[in-house]
């Protein structure tokens, strides 16, 4: 059995690294050289994502296609996903790729979202700001990430900045929810219509990067068990197949759908050490349609991620009942994921006096 994956990065590399302990054979599709999947994978195509032929050339060379990264052009899949086996298909990424298709399809399953308006001219957002106000957000419809492509609009001040972001590309205008937290919830879907739900964790953003994931998440039991019937509900609602995760934001007893992702996700990593199946296992199992069991949590378990910038301090980092992971990229640039650790049997505050022992976190 060979699996190809479309993207290379550490997400790919994840997966390859559970592909192979299932004992199967890994093709990669990336655009650079020598990424990190391609050090666990049987071979590597170097190629840009909207390379029809080399996504084709992917596909001959794999018995099932799944992809790590959600901007692959969504009609590349769906064209090649008459001839081949790509069981997820095109449609997640249809939606994924674009801030109101997500947001429509979630609200149409029962989600709430933001008030939100697509604008596209300066007119039409000086419309929409009227009706939802300062502070609102100004994103990007696609291709934003990590808070780029965003402008939070507080005040006249920041008009500017947002007009430039508008008159140049497609954008959404987000009321601005004032969150306790925010929490990601992973869900796997196989095509007998199995779902299989992951512990939810509490995620702490710094500049709006994950930096830590914490489980379990008791203080938000009845939100999370909620939270994760509402994304049983839509990905069934949708008929994804594969992995699917939701990021909320929790506001009191009202939970808001912020945006999905159909690839394993940051915020589960934690599940390599904290669940018996992983994320990574659970994706593929279910684009094989194999069975696929809710898991629970092993032990309390807390993730950080370990940025560009933190690659010094890692030399002298010593700690039981924890592990390191790097993801093996070349260039070390500051706010970029390098790797993460996954501390077992800690609070949340053990976590934090050791990493400020090594770190210094802003
Ligand atoms: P996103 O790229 O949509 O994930 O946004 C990045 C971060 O910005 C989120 O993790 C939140 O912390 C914050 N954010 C995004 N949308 C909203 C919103 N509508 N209201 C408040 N905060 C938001």
């Amino acid at each position: 059995m060979k699996v190809g994956i479309i993207g290379g990065g550490q997400l790919g590399q994840m997966l390859a690294i559970s592909a192979k302990s299932k004992g199967y054979s890994v093709i990669c599709l990336d655009p650079t050289p020598d990424s990190p999947c391609s050090k666990v994978a049987d071979e590597q195509i170097v190629a840009p994502f909207d390379d029809f032929t080399k996504i084709k050339e992917l596909c001959e060379k794999s018995d099932v296609v799944t992809y790590e990264f959600e901007n692959i052009p969504h009609q590349i899949i769906e064209t090649l996903g008459s001839e081949y086996n790509i069981p997820q298909g095109h449609r997640p990424l249809y939606y994924s790729q674009h801030r109101v298709r997500e947001k429509l399809a979630a609200a149409e399953c029962g989600l709430k979202t933001a008030p939100f308006y697509p604008v596209s001219s300066k007119k039409e957002l000086i419309k929409a700001l009227n009706n939802l106000g300062y502070p609102s957000l100004l994103k990007t419809c696609s291709f934003g990430y990590d808070g780029k492509g965003q402008v939070k609009i507080s005040s006249d001040k920041d008009l500017t900045e947002a007009f430039e972001l508008v008159e140049n590309t497609e954008c959404i205008l987000e009321g601005f929810v004032e969150f306790d937290s925010e929490i990601s919830v992973i869900a796997v879907r196989n095509s007998s219509n199995d779902v299989a739900m992951l512990p939810i964790p509490r995620n702490k953003h710094i500049n709006n990067i994950l930096h830590m994931s914490v489980l379990p998440n008791d203080e938000l039991a009845s939100v999370n068990k909620l939270a994760s019937s509402m994304v049983k509900t839509f990905i069934q609602k949708m008929e994804f197949v594969g992995i699917l995760t939701v990021e909320l934001f929790v506001s009191g007893e009202d939970i808001y759908f912020n945006e999905m992702a159909p690839r394993p996700h940051n915020s589960g990593h934690y599940s390599i050490e904290g669940c018996e199946s992983s994320q990574f296992d659970l994706a593929l199992d279910a684009i094989m349609n194999k069975k696929i069991t809710n898991q629970s949590l092993k032990q309390p378990t807390v993730m950080i991620n370990i940025l560009g910038q933190h690659m010094e301090g890692l030399k002298d980092f010593k700690c039981d009942e924890s592990f390191v992971h790097l993801y093996g990229k070349k260039e070390i640039k500051h706010n970029r994921k390098m790797g993460h650790i996954t501390f077992i049997n800690k609070t949340q505050k053990d976590v934090e006096n050791i990493i400020n022992k090594y770190w210094e976190f802003k």
